[in-house]
């Protein structure tokens, strides 16, 4: 299947956008209703405002409605909530293995959001395409491309199974342009990548080159 694919500026570029649809005064059912079944991916650069996308789509729910999970080993700003890069929130439950979402569901959720979806392995894939078979709606947002370029395994398969994906982007820190990858920052040391979103800025492919290594 091909999924839908949309390509918005970053919010912070005043264009506002909205991963699942919402018409003024819709009630809460049909949002549900359109959502039910359905995997949206938001895809982009750090910066291109994913995670507000993700809140955002999070917020037409009612809490008992939705489950909200991120990476355990993602720590930055907090453990238990999915944090966007301007401080806004929403709790979230913290998990390494994608398998454990199928514990957090129970008759009342319709929508699961997954942030940072790079974090995670092939599992989550699997995961996804077993809550969409039982109708239960996913909205997962994530880095398509790491700091080298590479493209995330995980993102690939949830590529293929979204029904409808909105690839957002940023403006390059260097020259301006329209910016669709990572430039790491900071030499990468013994092969790890510390530091956090400090050590990051959005570039378009003519400024963007491989990390420094040290
Ligand atoms: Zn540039």
């Amino acid at each position: 299947m091909t999924p839908t694919v949309t390509t918005r500026p970053s919010p912070a570029h005043g264009d506002a956008h909205h991963a699942v649809v919402h018409e003024p005064g819709e009630s809460v059912e049909a949002t549900c209703a359109k959502i039910a079944g359905r995997c949206v991916l938001i895809t982009g650069c750090m910066f291109s405002g994913k995670t507000t996308a993700l809140l955002r789509a999070a917020r037409l729910f009612p809490e008992a409605a939705r489950v909200l999970v991120k990476h355990a080993g993602d720590t930055r700003y907090r453990t238990d909530a999915i944090v966007t890069h301007d401080g806004d929130y929403l709790p979230a439950h913290a998990i390494a293995d994608a398998r454990a979402i199928t514990e957090l569901i129970d008759e009342h959720t319709h929508l699961v959001v997954v942030d940072e979806v790079h974090f995670f392995d092939d599992s989550l894939a699997d995961v996804v395409a077993a809550l969409t078979r039982c109708g239960i709606g996913a909205v997962a947002a994530g880095l398509e491309l790491g700091c080298w370029g590479q493209p995330f395994p995980s993102i690939e398969r949830l590529v293929e199974l979204s029904d409808e994906r909105l690839e957002l982007t940023a403006r390059c820190a260097r020259c301006g342009q329209t910016a669709d990858r990572t430039q790491r920052t900071t030499p990468i040391v013994a092969g790890r990548l510390v530091g956090g979103a400090e050590s990051y800025e959005p570039r378009c492919i003519k400024c963007w080159t491989p990390p420094p290594q040290s």
